[in-house]
């Protein structure tokens, strides 16, 4: 399971197999040109959108099995977001797949120029744990909206979504176009020695770098959709009550294990004494006194990641939570207040329900915090200064920018998610996806009847020379 990247095994050499004929079934597959017809897409679309419809409770348990993830919260962030991702692709697709007219300079006339969006051919999605349905399927969506084959390299991590997904897929959607791939480190290796026309990882940045590393052999593209640490500046001027509910809500979904969620708060002046109280009351009338009693509350993926995340509890003074069960992986919803720029928690991005509190003394000192960091996905203010806003926007970079609610950008369509710098490159979602996994092709169309060229012909004449100085 945990075989070096690279060393060639006997399993390897199966896997290795496996991964060929995979690949160039589906190779075969795009070179008839089935996946290209608008119908073909449309149905693929369609087929998937009934899938997720009709099994909402097959994978809400997978959900539940692999994270604890409460049956509401599975729909909103996975099962009915999909759905709203593949409803948003349908009603758009035909618009966006029109060929552009593009202006021709004078010089080439007549000629018509436009841009025609081509499919790639065969692309690779690998995608992690911590959403495993939403962040396999809104790739796989964008890849079938653009007219290629895919294979879909769920995590290990979430064994029962990935299972579910190796089940139904090839039941609905054309198994000749579309391949669930299911393993680890080696099964993963397997596919990336293949050469794809795309591959779209989501994952954290170090594997993020082995992706990249064997993209470049055979020079093809890839969209990294990482992690970091997503600040939440908080000014004493907002509605600190508010600012806590919705800090709450997006750092607590599944108990932390979100790419975008508030990793920590930057919070101004003297806003951090308030902020603690409304953060505590937040959790209780979300989650009630005792969260590991609550029916909406998740859990920590694994062992692993429950030690890391245990080991951090003692950088601050414990707001509430703290409390912790290795047997069952809870981690109630925690905030630290006091928190050392430097120490742990501070280092690393937490991916957990751990939320550190740091002082910082006045708006320069936090965009300078901010800037001294790694470029994170998101960034999150709570303001009602509309200079703080102006000054966010222009002083700092980051995959995106909201004001007042964490989270909630990923579910605005016409809206671009990605990361920028350590927290990743390209983006998808809607148009987005289409773009990603497609070709901006130039196609220039000129007739040969009326040969306007002659004057860039050589031999170059002075008088030619003049007149192409003048007109190109
Ligand atoms: P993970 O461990 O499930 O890994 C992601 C994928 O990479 C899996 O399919 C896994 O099989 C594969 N993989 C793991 N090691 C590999 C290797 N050595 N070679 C090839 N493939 C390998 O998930 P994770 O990385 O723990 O996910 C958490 C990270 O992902 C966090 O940093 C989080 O912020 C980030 N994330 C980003 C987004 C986003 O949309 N930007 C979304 C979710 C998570």
């Amino acid at each position: 399971m945990n075989a070096p990247t690279g060393v060639s095994t006997p399993t390897d050499t199966a896997q290795q197999a496996d991964a060929a004929a995979t690949v160039s079934r589906l190779n075969a597959t795009f070179a008839t040109g089935r996946t290209r017809p608008l119908a073909w897409r449309k149905a693929q679309l369609r087929a998937l959108r009934d899938l997720l419809v009709e099994q909402e409770e097959t994978f809400a348990a997978a959900l539940k099995a692999d994270l604890g993830k409460s049956p509401t919260e599975a729909y909103v962030t996975e099962i009915g977001f999909t759905v709203k991702e593949i409803d948003h692709t349908l009603r758009h697709l035909g618009r966006w797949l029109r060929p552009r007219r593009v202006a021709v300079p004078l010089a080439l006339a007549p000629a018509r120029a436009r841009t025609v969006r081509e499919p790639l051919g065969t692309v690779l999605v690998i995608s992690p744990w911590n959403y495993p349905l939403q962040l396999a399927l809104a790739p796989l969506v964008g890849a079938i909206a653009a007219g290629n084959c895919v294979v879909v390299k769920p995590s290990e991590l979430a064994p029962a979504t990935s299972a579910a997904l190796a089940h139904w897929l090839p039941q609905v959607l054309d198994p000749q176009a579309v391949a669930v791939v299911e393993g680890g480190v080696p099964e993963t290796t397997a596919l990336l020695e293949r050469r794809f026309d795309h591959i779209f990882y989501t994952g954290n940045g170090a594997v993020g770098r082995i992706v990249m590393a064997a993209a470049a052999r055979h020079l093809t593209p890839v969209t990294l959709e990482l992690g970091g640490k997503s600040p939440a500046v908080v000014e004493p001027g907002a509605d600190l009550a508010a600012a806590a509910r919705r800090i709450a809500w997006g750092k607590f979904m599944n108990a932390g294990q979100t790419c975008v969620a508030p990793d920590y708060v930057l919070a101004i002046g003297d806003a951090a004494p308030a902020l603690e109280t409304e953060l505590a009351a937040a959790v209780t009338e979300m989650y009630g006194e005792d969260p590991a009693g609550s029916a909406d509350y998740g859990r920590i993926v694994n062992e692993r990641h429950f030690e890391r995340l245990t080991a951090l509890l003692a950088d601050g003074r414990t707001v509430t939570g703290g409390e912790h069960d290795r047997a069952t992986r809870y981690l109630a919803p925690t905030v630290l207040a006091d928190v050392d720029p430097d120490a742990p928690v501070m280092r690393e991005e937490i991916f957990g329900p751990v939320l550190p509190i740091v002082r910082v003394p006045d708006l320069d000192a936090a965009i300078a915090f901010i800037t001294a960091r790694d470029k994170p996905l998101a960034l999150y203010a709570f303001t009602a200064s509309a200079h703080t806003r102006r000054r966010l926007t222009a002083e700092t970079s980051s995959g995106a920018l909201a004001f007042g609610v964490p989270n909630a950008h990923l579910s605005v369509p016409g809206l671009p998610f990605g990361g920028v710098g350590e927290s990743g490159q390209g983006g998808y979602h809607g148009r987005y996806s289409m773009e990603t996994f497609s070709h901006t092709k130039a196609v220039l169309s000129k007739p040969l009847a009326l040969d306007t060229l002659r004057l860039a012909y050589p031999p170059f004449t002075a008088a030619k020379s003049r007149l192409l100085r003048r007109f190109l």
